[in-house]
């Protein structure tokens, strides 16, 4: 029997005609490259995404094309957001931390036709110009200077020459703009994986899992997305579409709070002020600079009282947890992937937990999470799902409908997809009995030790509760008895001294003897990935050859 209900696509059009409709006065702040703050209302972000989406099929933007931006997170990027799946293209983020050469294979591997950049970034878009093919680059003016002026300085154009048109005239000129009639099942967005090895993959959202993952993320236990929020997306619009945000806040007509290319603490603590943001999003490296300015000056900002800040990208550590709470700030933790859209997990306490100790609610609230409803996930060892016993570890599948099924023209990646259709993450997980995911590492970073498995995160977790640890990374180091041991690379906060010894036995009061790192490094700095993640593949190249002083 067919139900009676209506086939009503999930499509992203009707959330940008709803914020028209609906949310016309709600306000979106960006911080321009001068410092300075763009505002404007939500009835001037549709206009003009509207114009734009005009604009592009004027230009000839044909079903499924490829727009790629390459941009910071502003009111000019959101409209590029809604335009271009809006005219049955597919935005494709470029990631501007990457190396021009991986952005130049990025933008040809996805076939990318247009360019939408900021002037900013031009001199970036220059190193790569020559070996990527776009027939069109709009140019964003953010600098308040005029694109025409800008263009006469840039040095002539390689083979092959792309167009180029200035976003603002573009706009202006736009013909009424034509919705087509979009397949909920179209391709919306891509996103390549910031991978630290291997060539980049690219994943394709569909505007049916840009909108599930929108509804899923919004609810109250989740992000908790409110119309009432203040909502400043630090995590950037080209990693994984700022966790979905965007969309989320649009679909909600939230004020949106943009930080432009100004991501130092001090920047964002004054734009949480100004705008009185209630809730933020980025990656752990963002809130360790904030906390350390808000440990400096705790009285500089008056901030919105029970700001919620969601972190995920990497471990946030039980010790930042605590930390903000002293402030009064609330640390959401979560965790995804540019697979899975990215959100798949959320923290957040159950009931059955409130009358716990605080201390035992600390070490929940430190696990990723729980996942997303219909977000099923599952801890494999071998062929067999191990327990939810929250000690037994095995390798997190999952599945969902804002789950990748294959990577965008690629075969040889097969294998990261079970024969029964759970996508491998390749993070090792233990699950407790209450459903809290909780990641102690990833598969190619755990120490293996005597046939033992040795959490890398929980060893830095603790080593970073050390009052004078900044930060540690754990690898594995070949040893000839044992297989690997793990090795403890640390940065002391500036300032701070400590010795391997204090730090041993400080972490000899939480783990078994054999966790116990064979040799602890003091260094200035761990290399880190442009999503924020540390190279762990550098330290164990660079101390491939470390071996215990006494077997020497
Ligand atoms: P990406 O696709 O670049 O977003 O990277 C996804 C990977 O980041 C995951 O597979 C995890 O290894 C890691 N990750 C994301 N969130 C967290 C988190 N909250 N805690 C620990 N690792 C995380």
């Amino acid at each position: 029997m067919q139900s009676t209900m209506m086939r009503f696509p999930l499509t992203l059009d009707h959330i940008l005609e709803r914020a028209g409709k609906l949310f016309g006065k709600s306000e979106i702040v960006s911080r321009l490259p001068d410092r300075t703050l763009h505002r404007y209302a939500y009835n001037d972000f549709h206009r003009r995404a509207r114009a734009l989406a005009g604009a592009l099929q004027r230009l000839g933007l044909k079903r499924g094309d490829r727009v790629a931006t390459l941009m910071w997170n502003h009111y000019a990027h959101l409209e590029a957001y809604f335009a271009v799946p809006c005219a049955g293209g597919v935005l494709h983020t470029l990631n501007l931390r990457l190396h021009p050469d991986d952005i130049a294979y990025i933008a040809n591997h996805a076939g990318d036709r247009f360019l939408i950049v900021d002037d900013i970034l031009l001199p970036l878009y220059d190193k790569f110009r020559d070996r990527a093919r776009f027939e069109q680059v709009i140019v964003v003016s953010l600098s308040r200077e005029k694109v025409a002026e800008r263009a006469g300085s840039l040095p002539s154009s390689g083979t092959p020459t792309a167009g180029r048109a200035d976003y603002e005239a573009l706009i202006s000129d736009a013909a009424p703009f034509t919705p087509p009639a979009l397949d909920e099942n179209d391709a919306a967005g891509m996103c390549y994986t910031s991978g630290t090895t291997g060539k980049p993959k690219g994943v394709v959202y569909s505007h049916r899992s840009i909108v599930l993952h929108s509804l899923a993320t919004a609810t109250v236990d989740y992000m908790g997305v409110a119309h009432a929020d203040a909502v400043c997306p630090v995590v950037p619009m080209f990693h994984v579409n700022a966790w979905g945000i965007p969309f989320t806040a649009v679909m909600m007509g939230s004020k949106l709070v943009f930080p432009g290319p100004h991501l130092d603490a001090e920047s964002l603590l004054d734009l949480y002020q100004s705008e009185q943001v209630t809730l933020t999003a980025g990656v752990p490296t963002i809130w360790m600079s904030i906390l350390q300015a808000l440990e400096k000056a705790p009285a500089r900002w008056r901030l919105a009282p029970g700001m919620r800040m969601v972190v995920g990208g990497a471990a946030a550590s039980e010790t930042m947890i605590r930390a903000f709470d002293k402030f009064g700030l609330r640390v959401t933790h979560g965790w995804g992937m540019t697979e899975t859209s990215p959100v798949g997990t959320v923290n957040y306490l159950k009931r059955e937990l409130g009358g716990r100790s605080a201390e035992e609610q600390y070490v929940t609230r430190a696990k990723q999470g729980m996942p997303l409803p219909f977000f099923e996930v599952r801890a494999m060892g071998g062929e067999a799902e191990v327990p939810w016993d929250g000690m037994t570890m095995g390798e997190l599948q999952v599945r969902g409908p804002w789950v990748a099924a294959g990577y965008h023209d690629l075969d040889q990646e097969a294998d990261k997809w079970t024969a029964d259709g759970w996508f491998r993450t390749g993070d090792i997980v233990t699950i407790d009995a209450a459903g809290y995911v909780k990641i102690t590492d990833r598969i190619k970073d755990l120490v293996k030790s005597g046939g033992e498995w040795i959490s890398s995160i929980d060893l830095e977790n603790a080593l970073a509760s050390h009052p004078r640890v900044a930060e540690a990374a754990v690898i594995a180091v070949p040893h000839p008895k044992w297989g690997e041991r793990p090795l403890a690379v640390v940065v002391l906060k500036a300032g701070d001294a400590a010795t391997e010894e204090e730090l041993r036995d400080h972490l000899a009061t939480k783990f078994a003897k054999f966790w116990l790192p064979d040799g602890i490094v003091f260094v200035n700095e761990i290399p880190r990935t442009s999503t924020g993640k540390m190279m762990k593949a550098v330290l164990r190249e660079r101390y491939r050859d470390w071996r215990k002083r006494d077997e020497e």
